[in-house]
């Protein structure tokens, strides 16, 4: 049988809060073969988070590492913690033919498009602003000053839509949902 063709990566970005693992979990529940890659990080993680499940949770000297030996496609500061995606395993996985998305934030996702042009670029955006507040602030995960922090990279986040190739707005986690699937032409 013929190797199948490379498949185009899929980068999901968008403000902290604005649901893009819930959107992500609720499109893989009925379509697990969507390959979702997982990041490195710094951050300590939340209660139910699991290393290898939602991020390899490493030491700062760990990240050094990683950083130092090239094995992050793209890495990035974010809210005071580090965040990298692990090169190989994407470069595997496209090579696969399979459907491969990384949920990033904006520095990753431009890094992402310097070095793999052929990218599809995501932003998820909310409905409005005070929806992200309460979204953010309802989660209940993060403490009013990392709140704050990430409320600060959101501005930034926001104003910088229009270098994405789409824009879904996270008003229906099922639309948005059903929304990427077809960006990503799985059916
Ligand atoms: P992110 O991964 O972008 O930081 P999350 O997926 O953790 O965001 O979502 C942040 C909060 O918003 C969660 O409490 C989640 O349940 C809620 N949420 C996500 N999508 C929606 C939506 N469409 N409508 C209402 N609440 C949502
Ligand atoms: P959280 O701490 O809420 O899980 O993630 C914070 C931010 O880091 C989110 O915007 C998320 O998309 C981003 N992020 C997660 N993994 C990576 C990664 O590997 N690289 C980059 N650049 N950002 C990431």
């Amino acid at each position: 049988m013929a190797a199948e063709a490379r498949q185009r990566l899929t980068v999901l970005s968008g403000p902290s809060g604005v649901g893009k693992s819930t959107v992500v979990a609720h499109m893989r529940k009925a379509h697990p073969e969507v390959w979702l890659s997982v990041s490195a990080t710094t951050r300590k993680p939340r209660p139910g988070e699991r290393h290898g499940v939602q991020y390899f949770f490493v030491t700062d000297d760990e990240f050094d590492k990683l950083v130092a030996n090239g094995e992050l496609l793209e890495w990035a500061e974010f809210a005071g913690n580090r965040y990298g995606t692990p090169r190989a395993a994407v470069l595997d996985r496209l090579d696969a033919g399979e459907p491969v998305l990384l949920e990033i934030d904006l520095q990753g996702a431009r890094q992402v498009r310097e070095s793999m042009g052929e990218s599809r670029l995501v932003f998820l955006a909310p409905p409005d602003w005070d929806e992200l507040v309460r979204r953010l602030t309802g989660r209940g995960t993060e403490p009013a000053d990392v709140i704050e922090r990430r409320l600060a990279a959101a501005r930034i986040e926001l104003a910088a839509e229009s270098e994405f190739d789409t824009t879904l707005v996270n008003t229906s986690v099922e639309d948005v949902a059903r929304e990427l699937l077809a960006l990503m032409e799985v059916s």
